[in-house]
């Protein structure tokens, strides 16, 4: 029988795959798997592809065309909206992430990005690096995160441990938009623990309408998937109903924003600041209008990193880990994959989480 092609798509790790082996996530260290190939070349061979959403090969409608043999697509992390999913379902080809295996890795990344900018830390680590002493001109523009409201839109895995890792700073409110309420133990958690830190044992609150949530916000956060209704969401329109002088902060997908909205905002000071790892087209390119805004009064607001908030080395274990297993249950046809990590599979969607489809409204989420 012959053997079925697989083709892996990562970063490149240059000196430090060398200088670190449990840089599992890039092109030399390759999951530890060991395949050899590029995109186009090798895909329309290939059975299974496995990539990265950090350096991410696109598996488009017209690639899937091409891709004859092609029937899964593992994502090596959380978030597989580089793979044309409705071309995918069409042709009955999986799609499966590792659910969960970086979502402590990115909360932490959204709460250090909320005080880069709340802190102002942006141009005051400049004076520190590159010389100066102006306390004011920082100070001017910095805040602390206690007594803010905090919203996030999408409160499924990330978004859940963002809020809850947010007790402790005791906010004035953690509000969240999704198409669903949280479960009652969630919403209790946070409470309860917030009674203990704050005397204030009704901090969360789900807010049913978008623009209403965004009023109220000091701090908004992004967490949902990058789907039809979330493509091009922070346009300059809903931005208007955001609190002027607030902070914007994500980490789901580039494309949920429109780069040139935001970058607007933040420049013309009706934002303080963005945040974020992710970008609409990854690799950025090095014009992004993301690489360059910074708010008129202090000259900060700008904390954009490349998408690395989700492949720390703990992460890449745990997504390497996967992978593997999702490999194993494919090799050995049992096709028994984790519920939670199948996105489509049998030409229909798995997932409740990409869209607004009602089929799932009603099906249980596990925190
Ligand atoms: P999840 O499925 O646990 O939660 C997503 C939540 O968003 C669900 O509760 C869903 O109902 C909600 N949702 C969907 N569309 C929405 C919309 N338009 N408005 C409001 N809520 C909506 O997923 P997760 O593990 O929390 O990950 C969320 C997203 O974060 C992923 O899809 C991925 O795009 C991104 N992500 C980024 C990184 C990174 O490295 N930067 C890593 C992991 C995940």
């Amino acid at each position: 029988m012959a053997k079925p092609k697989c083709l892996l798509v990562l970063y490149k790790g240059h000196e430090h795959a060398k200088q670190e082996s449990r840089l599992v996530g890039c092109l030399e260290n390759e999951l530890g798997l060991q395949p050899n190939s590029t995109v186009d070349k090798e895909l329309e061979e290939a059975e299974i592809v496995i990539t990265t959403p950090f350096f991410p090969a696109y598996i488009t409608r017209e690639r899937i065309a091409k891709a004859k043999n092609l029937k899964i697509c593992i994502t090596a992390g959380v978030g597989s909206d580089h793979v044309d999913l409705n071309a995918a379902n069409e042709r009955k080809i999986t799609v499966v992430e590792v659910t969960g295996s970086n979502v402590v890795s990115v909360a932490e990344h959204v709460v250090m990005t909320m005080l880069v900018l709340v802190r102002n830390f942006v141009p005051a680590h400049e004076q520190a690096v590159k010389g100066g002493w102006d306390i004011a001109g920082v100070a001017k523009d910095t805040y602390d995160l206690e007594d803010k409201v905090v919203a996030t839109v999408g409160c499924g895995r990330i978004g859940y441990r963002v809020l809850e890792r947010l007790v402790p700073f005791n906010p004035k409110k953690l509000l969240y938009y999704d198409y669903q309420d949280l479960p009652k133990q969630a919403v209790d958690k946070i409470n309860q623990v917030s009674k203990i830190y704050n005397d204030n044992d009704d901090i969360i609150e789900r807010v049913e309408d978008l623009k209403t949530m965004l009023s109220k916000a000091d701090v908004v956060t992004i967490n949902c998937p990058l789907h039809e209704s979330s493509r091009g969401l922070f346009n300059k329109e809903l931005i208007s109903h955001m609190k002027d002088g607030a902070w914007l902060v994500n980490t789901a997908r580039g494309a949920i924003c429109v780069d040139k909205d935001v970058a607007e905002a933040v420049n013309s000071g009706k934002l303080k600041g963005y945040g974020g790892d992710v970008w609409p087209v990854q690799p950025a390119p090095d014009d992004a209008p993301w690489r360059s805004f910074q708010n008129p009064f202090s000259k900060g607001g700008n904390a954009m990193t490349p998408h690395v908030s989700g492949t720390s080395l703990d992460a890449q274990t745990r997504y390497a880990k996967g992978v593997e297993n999702i490999l194993k249950s494919f090799f050995e046809k049992t096709n028994d994959y984790r519920p939670e990590d199948i996105i489509v599979i049998n030409g229909d969607y798995s997932t409740k989480a990409y869209g607004r489809n009602p089929k799932f409204w009603s099906k249980i989420r596990i925190v």
